[in-house]
């Protein structure tokens, strides 16, 4: 059985004995969270791969695009003496 706090394998017997080193649990925390980090990125790439990612991706450029061209055209500043 591994420690779910630092990832070292226990015997059962000794499970009620065992104590987590703290620079082992630390290891397998950060490993853990870099796991998990790797893997949202994978799932980023999908997500972005997919029809309804790439539509995300275009929606997103098009809201950017029409959303300027919409905004009423900028009155010139009206200078005095220009
Ligand atoms: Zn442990």
């Amino acid at each position: 059985m591994p420690c779910p706090e630092c990832g070292a394998s226990v015997e059962v017997a000794l499970e009620t004995e065992h104590v987590c080193n703290p620079e082992r649990r630390i290891d397998f925390e950060l490993f853990q969270l870099r796991a998990e980090v790797s893997r949202l990125g994978e799932e980023i790439d999908d997500y972005l791969a997919s029809a309804q990612g790439r539509f995300e991706q275009w929606y997103a450029e098009h809201e950017r695009r029409s959303g300027r061209a919409d905004e009423p055209p900028e009155e010139p500043p009206d200078e005095p003496g220009a």
